[in-house]
């Protein structure tokens, strides 16, 4: 996974949460990536991007640009952003790449004066210690630092080492954690990932929880 930075020569117009379909050179298709940065008037798009396999965009990105290439970007697109105006607590749920819009999320949220007496809750799941990017992510960032309350958890108990953390899928952590938490539907909720993933949350939140679709967030990063 990496940090990708592009500037363009328009303000970076966007809301938290959105994403940019990217056309990369030699790549038939866009893709889709979401921002990990906040709006700016400096033309600044970030992505936090996962490699993944023999994936055509990724190739392009991780092995074929240089820094000072030419992409096209185009957005925004996306419903899954913030929305900053109603009365609850704010709960984000990603694992892998799926970090990039909710660090837009969470920065805007922890910068959002409405929301200052909020709790703003990151549940960020990897497969083994080493991809557990979160806090160093939440460090850079003095808001995000001070603001955000983050819960890690790995699901591959073969690499945990001397792991003490908590241990299982992220939505499995979130749902323990949801059993002490009180009413579930106290929360928004924002997520992104693999289908699995956001597949199991819509049946812990929607089903299970019986949270209000209208506070739920979530794109599948198909
Ligand atoms: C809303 C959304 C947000 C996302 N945000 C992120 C993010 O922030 N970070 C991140 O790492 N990933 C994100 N993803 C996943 C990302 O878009 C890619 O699917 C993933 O990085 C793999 O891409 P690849 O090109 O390397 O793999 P590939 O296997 O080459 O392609 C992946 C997908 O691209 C599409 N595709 C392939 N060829 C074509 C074509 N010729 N024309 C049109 N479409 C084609 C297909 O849907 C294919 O499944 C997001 C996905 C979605 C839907």
């Amino acid at each position: 996974m990496a940090e990708f930075s592009f500037r363009a020569g328009d303000p970076a117009d966007f809301l938290p949460g959105q994403y940019a379909l990217l056309d990369l050179p030699g790549v038939a298709g866009a893709r889709a990536y979401s921002m990990s940065n906040l709006p700016n008037g400096e033309g600044l798009w970030q992505f936090v991007i996962k490699q993944i396999g023999a994936g055509r965009g990724g190739a392009a990105l991780f092995e074929g640009l240089q820094p000072g290439d030419t992409i096209g970007l185009d957005g925004p697109y996306g419903m899954a952003h913030l929305r900053p105006d109603n009365d609850r607590d704010i709960v984000c749920v990603g694992g892998g790449s799926g970090i990039s819009p909710l660090l837009s999320i969470l920065a805007a949220a922890a910068r959002a004066p409405q929301l200052a007496s909020k709790r703003l809750l990151l549940f960020y799941g990897g497969r083994t210690p080493a991809d557990l990017c979160a806090p160093a992510l939440l460090a850079r960032d003095e808001a995000l630092a001070r603001r955000v309350e983050c819960v890690t958890a790995i699901s591959d108990p073969a690499h945990a080492g001397a792991w003490e953390g908590q241990r299982g899928f992220v939505h499995q952590v979130l749902q323990g954690w949801l059993e002490s938490a009180g009413d579930a539907s106290r929360y928004d909720y924002y997520f992104c990932g693999p289908p699995p993933m956001t597949d199991a949350l819509q049946r812990l939140l929607m089903l299970e929880k019986r949270v209000p679709t209208a506070q739920l967030h979530f794109d599948r990063f198909v």
